[in-house]
């Protein structure tokens, strides 16, 4: 059936380079349902929440042409994988810049054996996410909706299926460079990184090394990116070169999760045995992953170019780390010298054991020139934190705040976080047929800097029995 509303919609990237992928038809899911939906990207898309709409996500219906499931390869965990690709979901075409993607819908030639969908707590678990980061201020692939069924899905027991509608303006991983270099196909090679340039970087192309610019451009996103994951204590858990985009977004939840107490080592993928995706590992990572990237560029830019280009890497992460942590502490024009101070605090919050994003929040709101604040009684007998405060002034030069000070720090620390508790206890009742715990705990998400009364029940710490909580890949 072809949907009376396919307008506003045009076929995506499958249609200009068909050897990007396969055609596919979805298999359908049974009863499909609205779990949650993002009003604010629905109306960025001009979207209308109907039955077809329900039906087209859900593979109940289509678009004037197929699904498109992309291939491509990638590092994960370090080895080389020559063949990955969208083992679970689907392209169904673009609306103006965005393409949309149902991820679950069934499989295709790159399942691997796998069945193509996905269960409701992963889908949700994605949805919650991705909008959580892109209110945060982090770059991310978005989800406008997250979609129910009946359709049974076996993982260690059955479950149900279920669908995220990802969005984004591209869905281009490294790995995607990575299948076309590997496999020798380097007109393909070519064709997907000038289209790139051309739909995604269209300033670049008037250039003189549009490759290179490309490629210094996805090095300073992805650096952005990654430092905004450190400044917010996100781990995103499966750092593989195919979960890494070309347009530096959060990309490909798993099992991620935020810190809750300040622990820098901290591994929240359970099948990463030698925490090689570990919270402080994910900068090291990210230049790991660019590094495999830049190969992939070999037959256009010398070994100089590639090099110039990387090494833009580091600084660009940490002007973006010290912009963001000196906005959370009020430290004006923040330099490298102000890093001792922050790791300084870090460290005490790791000795401690207090809530990052709760002291973060709570230091915003102390006077700065007090001496027996809210956060003293919180480092209660941690000798070291009066040192601290005592530099802490220093550095703020004594005197008095703007009187704004508190709204200042509040813009830049948020006070909700999808903490995996509270994702845990919306799946729980979506599971049980109730979506709206789901639904007031993605209202809140819309606003972590300035909760409504109505949302102050999220802003707490982890509850400890969910504190050590680490989550397979099982998806
Ligand atoms: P991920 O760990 O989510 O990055 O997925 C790695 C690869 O496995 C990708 O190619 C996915 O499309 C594929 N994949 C993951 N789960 C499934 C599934 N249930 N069925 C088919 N392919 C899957
Ligand atoms: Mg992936
Ligand atoms: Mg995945």
């Amino acid at each position: 059936v072809t949907l009376p509303l396919a307008q506003g919609w045009q076929a995506g990237i499958g249609a200009r380079l068909p050897w990007l992928g396969s055609e596919v038809a979805a298999q359908p899911l049974a009863n499909p349902r609205w779990l949650g939906w993002s009003d604010d990207l629905a109306e960025t898309l001009s979207l209308n929440r109907s039955l077809d709409l329900l039906a087209l996500f859900a593979g109940q219906q289509s678009l004037p042409w197929p699904g498109f499931a992309q291939v491509y390869s990638g590092h994960q965990f370090g080895g080389y994988t020559p063949r990955l690709g969208d083992g679970r979901g689907l392209h169904l075409g673009q609306r103006g810049e965005y393409e949309l993607f149902a991820k679950g819908s069934g499989p295709t030639p790159y399942s691997r054996g796998g069945d193509g969908r996905a269960v409701l707590r992963s889908a949700v678990r994605e949805f919650l996410i991705s909008e959580a980061l892109h209110h945060l201020g982090v770059a991310t692939t978005r989800a406008l909706a997250v979609i129910g069924s009946d359709t049974p899905v076996w993982r260690e027991e059955q479950e149900t299926g279920a669908i995220t509608v990802r969005v984004s303006c591209s869905h281009l991983r490294f790995g995607h460079f990575e299948y076309f270099f590997y496999t020798r196909q380097q007109d393909q090679l070519e064709a997907l990184i000038r289209d790139s340039i051309d739909t995604l970087f269209p300033q670049l192309a008037a250039e003189p090394e549009p490759i290179l610019a490309w490629l210094v451009d996805v090095v300073q996103r992805t650096a952005e990116t990654v430092a905004d994951w450190q400044a917010f204590g996100f781990c995103h858990g499966v750092l593989n070169t195919d979960n890494m985009s070309i347009l530096g977004e959060t990309f490909d939840f798993g099992p991620f999760a935020f810190l809750n107490q300040f622990d820098s080592g901290h591994i929240c993928n359970h099948s990463d045995h030698t925490g090689r995706y570990a919270f402080d590992q994910q900068p090291g990572i990210g230049l790991w992953n660019l590094n495999k990237l830049a190969l992939t560029l070999t037959p256009f830019l010398s070994e100089t170019q590639l090099r110039d280009a990387l090494a833009e890497y580091e600084p660009a992460l940490v002007a973006r780390y010290l912009a963001r942590m000196g906005a959370r502490l009020g430290l004006e024009d923040p330099t490298e010298e102000d890093l001792a101070l922050i790791t300084e605090l870090l460290n005490l919050m790791g000795r401690s054991g207090v809530d990052y994003h709760l002291t973060l929040r709570q230091l915003g709101q102390c006077d700065p020139s007090g001496q027996d604040t809210p956060l003293h009684r919180q480092f209660q007998g941690q000798s070291d934190f009066d040192a601290w405060w005592l530099r802490y002034q220093q550095r703020l030069g004594g005197g008095t705040v703007a009187s704004d000070w508190g709204q200042q720090r509040n813009r830049a620390n948020p006070a909700i976080l999808l903490r995996t508790h509270l994702a845990q206890q919306a799946i729980a009742a979506a599971e049980q047929g109730n979506n709206r715990p789901l639904m007031r705990l993605h209202r809140a998400l819309t606003r972590p800097y300035d909760p409504r009364p109505q949302d102050h029940p999220f802003i707490e710490e982890a509850p400890s029995w969910s504190r050590s909580l680490t989550l397979s890949c099982s998806s």
